[in-house]
């Protein structure tokens, strides 16, 4: 699928759940986000439609995302029905970590490729602090899991906030230096809504790039295919990778390969735009292949060129961060 600016879409998120076991300060409130009802979440059975046609039309990578997606039961089955589809996509997950140990293996052997881990810091006490939940060990456990189950390589996604934890750059970074992980530096993307950090706590990628370069010199990686938003670097002494993703303050838009299904079904043509495609609606309304395809190619042909925050803006989407998977 070709959008109108040329880009190839072949990445397809699809966000399972709007639950989650954590309350991350920077992406949900502490009583959480009213949860969609039972009815109002595709059924698996409706996603997998979805991304059989996503494949069909072109998707070679799909991810499962959230919420935390490892909380929504027969998680392991439906990732076997995707691994499954005739044109065999890579499949992914992005998780908080929490019950990872719990399923790392099984997610490994019905063929689930790679796993993102989001951790803020290795500090307990900041755990608790951003997640408003306990867990660090488990997260912990979680990675060791994912390792041994072969779910490499593991990427480790980092949120750094000023004031929070950003003085735990090096400490990630650090990590490549032992491991062969890829720690990923996030921009924060302020999503407003009664979240607790503001706007002004972002750390903008070149402010990330100088605290890693404190811990040695960062040489740049080349890219290979098509390698995403992150920017790659190592240290000469490395095994492993750094990625730093300028969410906000880079030009990534015009690398843009995804397309995102938020978890009530809704297509999301940029993360960063309200602009939402109800598939749902379609789908419950007995809409045939055909037609369902031209809706998807439609939020193809809707993509922007790019976003429009203003450098330094707040992010004014209208749903939060869990609805639509990160
Ligand atoms: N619960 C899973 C997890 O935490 O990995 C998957 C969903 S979470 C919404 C996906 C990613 O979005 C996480 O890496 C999280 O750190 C990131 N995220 C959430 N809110 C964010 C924000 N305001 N700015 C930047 N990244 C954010
Ligand atoms: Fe949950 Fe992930 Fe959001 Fe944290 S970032 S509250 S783990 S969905």
């Amino acid at each position: 699928m070709q959008d109108l600016f040329g880009r190839s879409i072949n990445y397809l998120r699809l966000s399972i759940t709007d639950r989650c076991n954590l309350r991350c300060r920077y992406c949900m409130p502490a009583d959480g986000v009213p949860p969609l009802g039972h009815d109002a979440i595709l059924s698996y059975e409706e996603l997998l439609r979805v991304a059989r046609l996503a494949v069909q039309l072109g998707v070679r990578k799909i991810r499962v995302t959230g919420g935390e997606p490892l909380v929504r039961r027969g998680v392991v089955d439906f990732v076997a029905a995707l691994c499954a589809l005739p044109e065999r996509p890579e499949v992914v997950l992005t998780t908080n970590g929490l019950l990872l140990a719990d399923y790392a293996a099984d997610l490994a052997r019905v063929g689930l490729a790679r796993v993102n881990v989001s951790l803020d810091t290795l500090r307990p006490e900041r755990f608790r602090e951003i997640t408003r939940r306990e867990g660090l060990e488990r997260v912990l456990a979680g990675l060791a899991a994912a390792e041994q189950a072969g779910l490499a390589p593991l990427k480790l996604n980092m949120v750094p906030i000023r004031g929070v934890n950003e003085d735990e750059i090096i400490d990630f970074a650090r990590l490549t230096l032992r491991h062969p992980w890829e720690v990923r530096f996030i921009e924060f993307m302020p999503f407003g809504q009664g979240l607790d950090y503001p706007a002004d706590r972002r750390l903008p990628a070149p402010r990330i790039l100088e605290e890693l370069s404190r811990l040695g010199l960062l040489l740049p990686v080349s890219r290979v295919g098509n390698a995403g938003p992150a920017r790659l670097y190592r240290y000469a002494d490395s095994v492993g990778q750094i990625g730093v993703i300028p969410a906000i303050s880079g030009h990534i838009c015009s690398e843009c390969n995804r397309l995102r299904l938020t978890a009530d079904g809704r297509i999301r043509p940029c993360l960063l735009g309200d602009q939402e495609i109800d598939l749902r609606q379609l789908l419950r309304a007995g809409a045939g292949d055909e037609e369902l395809c031209q809706a998807l190619l439609g939020a193809v042909c809707a993509k922007p060129e790019r976003h429009r925050l203003g450098d330094g803006g707040q992010v004014r989407n209208r749903r939060p961060m869990t609805g639509i998977g990160g």
